[in-house]
């Protein structure tokens, strides 16, 4: 029986490095998975820190590891590949999967559809056959590291918005979703992109990942606004969840433009809208990450197409077993620290 040493919720706001024992043998639909590279994700902290989730559990959902064992039906994989897995679980054979919606599959509901203990020496995976991918030859574990979470929302909040070429755009907040969105909008062929980011290192890296230009947050609007001859943007993506974003996105859009909002919003239940001004003809979108098999496939052919490199992402580096002292790290924003690269 493979004992894990994980990274483990122990109370609120804690968490610590306990042994976690997996069975030899993976029950029906599940894999067990060796762990290569992880790594620290915001939601990470909200799980720890505000949401009631109890002790105990198993922390990380962001992963490249290597296959161990496979239960019944889990066809598509074999001890030894090297797979990356979906930070959501889906079942591949519910409505909303089969309609390419895995993220709100039906089988696997909230919380249960959160990949857990993916910051431990090995983790267990549910709905296996659709929830993972085998990494191509030839790319690396940092590479693809993103394609099971940051990079798959950051991406889609600029899908959503059914971005058109040369579509003009503004992306509040520049956080490692925020960044994300920034190199989805220049993959995909956006016009000017104006990032909104207060933090030096992070408005450095907005430019170097597709930003034209970064405005700070205290005066967004009025430069977005001068910077786009007050027409307004044509998407506004909010990645930051805070009703302020959320209303100086939609204060900057145009008229039948599109506000894409990747922020999650916890402790507000209610946004308002910018006040003296109308709000009308625009579309709002909401994305959850986007996830499975076909899904990680598709964002990792743009990387090893070299249509993008998030790999700057990965400021800091340290071992599982630290992984502890990196939500520390992570929870201050010390040292420009974007994303922390875990290996076992
Ligand atoms: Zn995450
Ligand atoms: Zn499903």
């Amino acid at each position: 029986m493979p004992v894990s040493n994980t990274c483990v919720k122990t109370g609120e706001g804690q968490v610590a490095m306990l042994q976690i024992p997996y069975p030899d043998e993976p029950g029906p639909g599940q894999a067990l998975i060796r762990t290569r590279l992880s790594t620290i994700c915001g939601s990470d902290i909200h799980v720890v820190d505000h949401l009631p989730v109890p002790a105990g559990v198993p922390m990380g959902h962001e992963a490249v590891g290597t296959v161990e064992a496979v239960g019944a039906g889990v066809t598509a994989f074999r001890p030894g590949d090297r797979v990356v897995v979906s930070c959501l679980l889906c079942c591949g054979t519910c409505r909303r999967c089969m309609e390419g919606d895995q993220q709100v599959c039906e089988t696997f509901n909230a919380p249960a559809n959160l990949l857990f203990g993916a910051q431990g020496e090995f983790f267990l995976v549910n709905g296996a056959q659709t929830s993972m991918a085998k990494v191509p030859d030839g790319l690396e574990d940092e590479q693809v590291l993103f394609v099971t979470d940051i990079m798959s929302t950051g991406f889609a909040a600029i899908e959503r918005a059914e971005l058109k070429p040369g579509d003009t755009l503004a992306i509040f907040a520049q956080g490692p979703v925020g960044l994300c969105a920034t190199a989805g909008a220049r993959t995909y062929g956006a016009g000017l992109i104006i990032a909104v980011e207060g933090i030096p290192e992070r408005a450095a890296m907005a430019k170097r990942l597709g930003a034209d230009v970064v405005v700070d947050p205290a005066n967004a609007v009025a430069e977005i606004l001068r910077l786009t001859g007050n027409r307004g943007v044509d998407v506004a993506v909010e990645a930051l969840g805070h009703e302020v974003t959320f209303q100086n996105a939609c204060a900057v859009v145009r008229n039948g433009g599109t506000v894409s909002s990747v922020g999650v919003y916890g402790g507000y239940t209610e946004l308002r809208l910018p006040t003296g001004g109308s709000f009308m003809h625009r579309k709002i979108v909401t994305t959850l990450c986007p996830v499975g098999t076909a899904r990680m496939e598709r964002l990792m052919a743009l990387i090893q197409g070299g249509r993008v490199d998030l790999r700057p992402l990965l400021t800091h580096s340290m071992k599982l077993s630290e992984t502890p002292a990196g939500y520390e790290l992570f929870r201050k924003r010390e040292g420009g620290v974007l994303k922390i690269a875990l290996r076992p």
